[in-house]
């Protein structure tokens, strides 16, 4: 959300937001052509940072597209725009997009990614919801094939996850659990998904389409570090249809339980294992960004 007190980074400096205007000669508009992060900070400090970054840079190798900033840049310009923007919680978009060109797709007429940050409060997800769970259904829109555009590419290019948020919608419901083209669990439409059995807790390998979340990583940490076993594998709905629990994982959405799928309950929301992973991301925000 924009206030009159609004800046962004752009292209390594400071800047009014409404200044902060791209061209539309970008291939980022124009082609979906480019990568970004969301990253929250908290306590006034970024939340893992330097992960969003290496994904970042992860993604825009892949693209082929050399982010003239190094990462102690984009760290200090993330520090500066939490300090100007002034709140002590929020989210931060950070966007490379191969930057302008002509109308043809041929990213060699680009000579010069462009580089923009904005911070804006999110809070994308009611406190009833959080409480009492989402309702979620497994969308028809599948997720992008691994060997057509993998997903562990952030890239600018979503429309498929934006197509299955409107079906998700248009049935009135919170969430679209997207399956790959296999029709196995890939992941929400911006968040990843987790399951619990009989005390085992599961979520899709990423190599059946999910993004390498940075959430779920530290979920991962934080169920080792308890002494859960943590499966990475493939999923399909039945193992969604079954589970004791059900939550997805994102920077936006934090930790969220699922009540239902497709009508069926899980057996607990928020379940058991949900509350003690989430005491525990909690404590990791506390103890970095303190
Ligand atoms: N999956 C998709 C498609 C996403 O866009 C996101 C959010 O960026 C996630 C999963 C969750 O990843 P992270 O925890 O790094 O925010």
């Amino acid at each position: 959300m924009q206030n009159e007190n609004s800046v962004c980074w752009m292209n390594g400096e400071i800047i009014p937001a409404e200044q902060a205007v791209i061209s539309v000669f970008d291939h980022g508009l124009l082609y979906g052509d480019g990568v970004f992060e969301g990253i929250r900070f908290y306590n006034g400090k970024a939340f893992r940072s330097s992960e969003h970054l290496k994904r970042l840079q992860d993604s825009a190798k892949v693209l082929n597209i050399d982010i003239p900033y190094s990462d102690a840049t984009l760290n200090k310009a993330i520090e500066n725009l939490i300090d100007e923007n002034g709140a002590e919680t929020g989210y931060i978009r950070l966007i490379v997009t191969r930057g302008v060109g002509s109308l043809g797709i041929d990213p060699t007429n680009c000579h010069q990614p462009m580089v923009v940050m904005m911070a804006s409060p999110l809070s994308i997800v009611s406190v009833e919801k959080r409480q009492k769970g989402l309702r979620v259904m497994i969308a028809g829109v599948r997720r992008m094939p691994v060997d057509v555009l993998d997903p562990r590419v952030k890239s600018l290019n979503y429309l498929n996850n934006v197509m299955a948020k409107m079906q998700a919608n248009a049935a009135g419901m919170d969430e679209a659990i997207m399956l790959n083209v296999a029709g196995n669990v890939a992941e929400g439409s911006a968040d990843n998904v987790f399951v619990v059995k009989d005390g085992i807790l599961y979520t899709p390998d990423v190599s059946c389409g999910a993004l390498e979340g940075i959430t779920r990583n530290i979920v991962i940490d934080i169920a080792k570090d308890s002494g859960i076993a943590v499966i990475e594998s493939r999923l399909t709905s039945y193992d969604m249809y079954n589970a004791d629990e059900c939550f997805l994982t994102g920077t936006g959405v934090e930790l969220l339980p699922v009540a239902e799928v497709d009508g069926r309950k899980m057996k607990t929301c928020p379940g058991e294992m949900f509350a003690l992973i989430e005491k525990g991301f909690h404590k990791v925000i506390q103890e970095e960004t303190q």
